[in-house]
C-alpha cells in the first residue's frame, strides 16, 4: 500500500498540501489567536507535535518530513516564474553555512522563547517560506535544502540511523542505463538531447555537476550539465545525488524525483541496516568521503552536542547558571548570556571533549594522521547517541502534551463558527501514563549509546591496522560516549520545563 502510494506521481504534493494547510493554520492562529502558547496551534503543533513526530519518523522510517515539507510547494511556483538559473557560489558549497544557521536557530529558539510565542513562531514560519521561495527562485536546484535549511541538516544527519534509504534495487540495471534520468531528469523527445547523445559516449570523464553545480562525483558514463527546464517532463535529483553512487541518507530529502524519473523503476525506498552508513566511507555522490569533510563532521558534532545543550536549556539548573552568568557579566539581557551559554555548550565543551578523545585515541593506538582527520572519522560514531537524546527529549514533550491539540482544534473550529464539539478547552494532554515516560527515555538513550559503541568500534576496525589497535583507538570514544549518556540520564532526571501544556514543573 505504501509503495503504491509513493509511486503515485502526486504523492509528495498530496503530503505537502496537507502540511501547507497546517502551516497556514499555524500562522493564522499565531498572528491572530490567543498568545498563550498552550492555547494556540502555533505554540503546540510545531514545538510539541512536529518535533516529536520528526524523531519518530526518523526512527522507524526515514526523512518523511522533508518529503512532506510545505516550504517546497511555493518554491515550485518560484521555479516556474523566477529565473532559477544562478549557480550557488562554490565558496558556499559546504555545510558551514548550514552549521551557522543551525546554531542561530538553536540560539533564537531559547533567546526569544519561540516555543512560548505563537506570534514569533508564525513569523519564523513565514520567513522560512520566503527564504525557500527567494533562494530557489534565483538559484538552480535545491540550493536551500542542500546548503541552507537548518531543519534539513538536522534530518540529513539524524536520518543516517533510519532503517530505510532511497536507493537502487539492482546495480546491473544502472550499468546498462544510458540516459541517467535519475539525476538529469526525463525530457520530452527533442529536448535535452545534447546530454543524452554525449551520455552514450563512454566512460571518460568521471564527474557530473548537479543542477546547482555541486559535483555528483564518480559518474562513470559521461558528462553533462543540467539541460534546463525546457521540455523537462520529470526532474532528476536536485541535490546532486547520482543513484548508482549514492550512499545513505545524507543530503537526501526523500523527494522521490529519482524514483519517478528512473525509466526502469530501479529506485525505491528500501529497507537497510540502520546506521550502517555511519561506518562505511566510500566516495558518496554529491557528498564525497565523509571522513574528509570537516564541515560535515562539525555539523554532526553540533547536532550531537546540541541534543544535550537543548535539553539542558529546559531543566532547573540552567536557570541558576543563567542568573549567575547574567550577574557575573552584568548583562541583564538574556539573549547575550545565551550567546556565552551556547558558545560554551556548542563549541568550547565539544572541542575540549572531542579533542581529548581524539588525542587519547591517537596516542593509545600509535596512529598517524592529524587530530582533525581522526575527529572527522570518529565523529560519526556519536550520531546515534545524539539522536537517542533528541528522541528522548522530543518524545517526552509529545507524550506528555500531545493530546492538548484536541481541545485546541475544537476551540479553533468554534472560533470560526463551525461545530467544534464540546469538552474541556485545555488539559495536560498526556498521551501515555506518566510512569512510562522515563523508562522509554532511558531506552532511547541507551539504545543510542549501544549503537554508538557498535559504530565506533567498527569505524576503529576500518581505520586501524589491527584489532588490538582498533580496540585501543576506540576506547577514548567509548568513554566519551558513556560519559555523555550519563549526562543525558542526569538531564532526564531533572524536572523539565513543560512546553505546550499547562502542566507545572
Ligand atoms: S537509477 Fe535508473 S535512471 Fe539512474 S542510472 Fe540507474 S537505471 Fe538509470
Ligand atoms: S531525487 Fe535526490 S533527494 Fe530526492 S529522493 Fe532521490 S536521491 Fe533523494
Amino acid at each position: 500500500m505504501i509503495g503504491t502510494f509513493l509511486r503515485w506521481r502526486h504523492a509528495r504534493t498530496f503530503l505537502q498540501s496537507i502540511f501547507l494547510g497546517l502551516a497556514v493554520l499555524i500562522m493564522l492562529d499565531g498572528w491572530f489567536g490567543p498568545q498563550l502558547a498552550p492555547l494556540n496551534l502555533a505554540g503546540v503543533l510545531p514545538w510539541v507535535h512536529w518535533r516529536g513526530f520528526v524523531v519518530l519518523a526518523l526512527l522507524v522510517m526515514g526523512n518523511l518530513f522533508c518529503m512532506a515539507c510545505p516550504f517546497m510547494l511555493p518554491r515550485r511556483v518560484a521555479k516556474r516564474f523566477l529565473p532559477a538559473d544562478r549557480v550557488w557560489p562554490r565558496a558556499l558549497r559546504s555545510k558551514w553555512l548550514g552549521v551557522a544557521l543551525l546554531i542561530l536557530f538553536f540560539w533564537s529558539y531559547e533567546a526569544f522563547s519561540l516555543w512560548s510565542s505563537p506570534w514569533l513562531t508564525a513569523w519564523v514560519a513565514l520567513t522560512y517560506f520566503v527564504l525557500a521561495f527567494v533562494i530557489d527562485g534565483f538559484f538552480k536546484g535545491a540550493t536551500f535544502c542542500k546548503h541552507l535549511c537548518p531543519i534539513g541538516q538536522f534530518h540529513f544527519v539524524n536520518g543516517m540511523i533510519s532503517p530505510t534509504e532511497v536507493a537502487i534495487r539492482d546495480p546491473a540495471v544502472c550499468e546498462t542505463c544510458t540516459t541517467k534520468d535519475c539525476i538529469r531528469g526525463r525530457y520530452a523527445p527533442g529536448f535535452g538531447t545534447e546530454a543524452r547523445t554525449r551520455g552514450q559516449g563512454g566512460r571518460s570523464p568521471i564527474r557530473l555537476d548537479g543542477v546547482d553545480g555541486t559535483p555528483a562525483l564518480a559518474w562513470d558514463a559521461a558528462p553533462g550539465r543540467s539541460m534546463g527546464r525546457e521540455g523537462l517532463l520529470q526532474g532528476g535529483c536536485e541535490l546532486a545525488l547520482y543513484q548508482p553512487r549514492k550512499e545513505g541518507n545524507l543530503d537526501c530529502t526523500f523527494c522521490m524525483e529519482c524514483i519517478h524519473a528512473c525509466p526502469y523503476d530501479n529506485v525505491g525506498i528500501l529497507v537497510r541496516s540502520p546506521a550502517r552508513e555511519l561506518v562505511r566511507d566510500p566516495v558518496r555522490s554529491g557528498v564525497g568521503r565523509i571522513s574528509r569533510r570537516p564541515d560535515l563532521a562539525a555539523l554532526a558534532l553540533l547536532i550531537v552536542f546540541a541534543a544535550f545543550v537543548n535539553a539542558f536549556g529546559m531543566v532547573e539548573p540552567v536557570f541558576a547558571l543563567q542568573s549567575w552568568l547574567a550577574a557575573t557579566l552584568a548583562v541583564p539581557w538574556e539573549p547575550v548570556t545565551l550567546v556565552l551559554f551556547f558558545g560554551i555548550g556548542l563549541a568550547g565543551v565539544p572541542l575540549l571533549l572531542v579533542g581529548t578523545a581524539a588525542s587519547a585515541s591517537r596516542a593509545l593506538s600509535g596512529g598517524k594522521g592529524t587530530l582533525s582527520d581522526r575527529i572527522c572519522s570518529y565523529a560519526w560514531a556519536l550520531v546515534p547517541l545524539g539522536f537517542g537524546m533528541w528522541a528522548a527529549h522530543y518524545l517526552f514533550h509529545l507524550l506528555t502534551g500531545g493530546l492538548v491539540v484536541v481541545p485546541l482544534f475544537r476551540e479553533y473550529l468554534t472560533d470560526l463558527g463551525l461545530p467544534g464539539g464540546t469538552g474541556p478547552m485545555a488539559g495536560t494532554g498526556a498521551m501515555v501514563p506518566e510512569s512510562w515516560i522515563f523508562p522509554l527515555e532511558v531506552l532511547l538513550l541507551q539504545g543510542g549509546l549501544f549503537l554508538t559503541l557498535v559504530v565506533g568500534y567498527r569505524i576503529a576496525l576500518r581505520e586501524e591496522d589491527s584489532g588490538r589497535k582498533a580496540g585501543l583507538a576506540f576506547l577514548p570514544w567509548a568513554v566519551l560516549a558513556t560519559f555523555l549518556a550519563g549526562v543525558g540520564i542526569w538531564l532526564l532526571l531533572q524536572p523539565m520545563e513543560m512546553r505546550g501544556t499547562f502542566q507545572p514543573i
